[in-house]
C-alpha cells in the first residue's frame, strides 16, 4: 500500500525534504506519496510531516493519519493545541545533538578562558591573567534530556565538574544530578556557568528569575540555547546591570526575530546569537521521521512521543 505523507511545514525546508525524505523511506523500506498540496484530502493523510505553520493549526479532519511527527526538538507551539488528537512525536536527532554539543561546547569554553578581554584587545597591558583549569571551574546543564545530556556529557570529558538538572531523577556517568525545586537551587548555588536546555512548558517557564539568579556566585554567566520564556527578562537584566550575572549568551526569545529595540542587542554583557544553536539536519531527521513510520506501520511503539500533558 502506497501511504501519503503530508509535508506541513515552511517553503524554505521543501527543497532540502524533498531530497533527503524519498532516500530515507526507501531505505527504510517504505512504499509513500509525499504531498504538500493545501488541498490534498485530509482523511487520505497517512503521516504529516510538521513544523510549524500558518497552513495547518486545524488537525482535526485528518481523521486517518497515524502520528504527526515534528521536524523540530521544541513543540511547545503545537503540543497544546486542541484539535491535536493524533500521536506527536518530536525530533531527535544525531545532527541537531551534535550541532547543539558544538555551541555550547564553543560558549562555555569562551568564558571559562575569558576569551572575550583578549579578543578585544588589551590596549598594551601585558595583564597575565591564567584562566583556572577546567577541572577547577563547575558547569551545570539544567534539562537532561536528549540535548542537555549530550552536551553536559561533552563538557564533563573536557575536565570540568558538570551538574545537571532535571525533572525525574537520574543517574548519569560523570554528571552529578538533582531534580526537582530543592536539586535546583542546590546546582544554582554551586555553579559557575548555566547552560539552559530544558523545553518550554508551563513548569518550566521563568526557571531563571530574580530568585534563582540570585542563588548563582557573584559574576556567573548563562547560556541559553533552550527557549526564551525559560528566563524572566526583566530580572535578567537587573542582574546583568548590578553585575550579579557577569554575561549571559542567549540564542532564544520570546519573540524572534528579537525586535530591534530590545535592549538584549545592545548591553554589552550580552552575546545574541540568531537562533543557531542547533538546526535539525534533512539528511538524519528524514532517517528518524522513516523508522517512526516504519515502527507505526508494524505496530512497534514511536520514538520520541510527546507527552502532552508534561508538553515535552
Ligand atoms: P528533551 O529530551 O525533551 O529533554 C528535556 C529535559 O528537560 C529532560 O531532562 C526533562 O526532565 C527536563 N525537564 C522538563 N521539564 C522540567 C521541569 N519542570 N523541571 C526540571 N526539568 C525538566 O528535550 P531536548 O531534545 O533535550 O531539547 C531541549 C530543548 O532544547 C527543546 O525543548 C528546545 O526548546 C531546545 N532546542 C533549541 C534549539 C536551538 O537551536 N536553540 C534546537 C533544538 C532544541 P526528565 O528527563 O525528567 O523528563
Amino acid at each position: 500500500m502506497t501511504l501519503t505523507l503530508l509535508f506541513s511545514a515552511p517553503d524554505r525546508l521543501w527543497p532540502a525534504y524533498r531530497e533527503a525524505l524519498p532516500v530515507a523511506l526507501a531505505a527504510a523500506g517504505i512504499d509513500a506519496r509525499i504531498t504538500r498540496a493545501a488541498d490534498e484530502a485530509p482523511e487520505a493523510v497517512d503521516y504529516i510531516i510538521y513544523a510549524p505553520n500558518e497552513a495547518l493549526t486545524d488537525f482535526t479532519p485528518f481523521t486517518r493519519t497515524k502520528a504527526v511527527l515534528s521536524l523540530w526538538a521544541g513543540v511547545e507551539r503545537i503540543v497544546s493545541n486542541p484539535t491535536l488528537t493524533q500521536p506527536l512525536c518530536r525530533m531527535v536527532d544525531d545532527g541537531l545533538a551534535l550541532g547543539m554539543r558544538d555551541y555550547v561546547v564553543g560558549h562555555v569554553m569562551r568564558h571559562h578562558l575569558g576569551m572575550d578581554a583578549h579578543i578585544h584587545g588589551l590596549d598594551g597591558r601585558w595583564d597575565q591573567v591564567v584562566p583556572p583549569l577546567a577541572r577547577d571551574r563547575t558547569v551545570a546543564v539544567l534539562g537532561l534530556g536528549a540535548l542537555g545530556q549530550f552536551c553536559a556529557t561533552a563538557i564533563a570529558a573536557l575536565g570540568f565538574e558538570t551538574l545537571g538538572w532535571s525533572r525525574s531523577p537520574k543517574e548519569i556517568t560523570g554528571i552529578t544530578c538533582a531534580h526537582g525545586p530543592d536539586g535546583l537551587h542546590d546546582v544554582l548555588r554551586r555553579t559557575e556557568i548555566v547552560v539552559t536546555l530544558l523545553p518550554n512548558t508551563p513548569a518550566t517557564e521563568n526557571t531563571l528569575d530574580a530568585r534563582t539568579l540570585a542563588l548563582l556566585p557573584g559574576g556567573a554567566v548563562i547560556i541559553n540555547p533552550g527557549r526564551g520564556a525559560l528566563i524572566d527578562d526583566a530580572a535578567l537584566l537587573s542582574a546583568l546591570e548590578s553585575g550579579r550575572i557577569g554575561h549571559a549568551t542567549l540564542d532564544v526569545f520570546r519573540t524572534e526575530p528579537l525586535p530591534a529595540p530590545h535592549p538584549y542587542w545592545a548591553h554589552p554583557r550580552v552575546t545574541v546569537t540568531p537562533h543557531i544553536a542547533a538546526e535539525t539536519r534533512p539528511a538524519t531527521a528524514s532517517t528518524v521521521i522513516a523508522e517512526n513510520i516504519r515502527r507505526s506501520q508494524t505496530g512497534a511503539p514511536l520514538l520520541h512521543e510527546v507527552d502532552k500533558k508534561a508538553g515535552y
